[in-house]
């Protein structure tokens, strides 16, 4: 009986019928991918991606170099060297995120008591070689300069929602 059942299956070509029957079925329902790059799909103002230190509005740097985002990275991913100023105030000498390294977990942006180093929703970038995905202070703070705009939207809608 069973080898008749499968025989007959086989002769109709049932199971090739019902992978159609699934194909038809999703073929008139509302399309869910994305032609990607030229369509993008829509990023939360929480996104994170691509970091960036931030300035204040007369240029000075925010970072005060208390190190507290180096101390809570899980990979280590962040290496922080500071001196002090003429007027006693401390600021980093170095600044580097390994992005290779990082997860993108947002702790560092948490633990920030200045709002310096933030995770901008840039996510479209590449590094052909380790060091490429090596980021310095000079290259965070440009990152912080080009992305300002999107970068205070966002802070100003993460304080309305907290
Ligand atoms: S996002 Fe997470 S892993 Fe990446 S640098 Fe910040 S704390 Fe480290
Ligand atoms: S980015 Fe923020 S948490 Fe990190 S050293 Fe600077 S002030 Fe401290």
């Amino acid at each position: 009986m069973r080898a008749l059942k499968h025989f007959i299956r086989s002769f109709t070509l049932w199971e090739l019928l019902q992978g159609l029957a699934v194909t038809g079925r999703y073929f008139f329902t509302r399309k869910v991918t994305v032609r990607y790059p030229e369509e993008k799909t829509p990023q939360g103002f929480r996104f994170r991606g691509l970091h960036a230190l931030r300035r204040y509005p007369d240029g000075e740097e925010r970072c005060i170099a208390c190190k507290l985002c180096e101390a809570v990275c899980p990979t280590k991913a962040i290496t922080i060297e500071l001196a002090e100023r003429d007027d006693g105030s401390r600021r980093t000498t170095r600044y580097d995120i390994d992005l290779g390294k990082c997860v993108f977990c947002g702790f560092c942006e948490e633990a920030c008591p200045v709002e310096a180093i933030v995770e901008t929703r840039v996510l479209e970038y590449c590094g052909r070689t380790r060091s490429d995905l090596y980021y310095s202070k000079e290259k965070l703070l440009a990152n912080g300069e080009r992305h300002a705009a999107t970068i205070d939207a966002d802070k100003a809608l993460d304080a309305k929602y907290r």
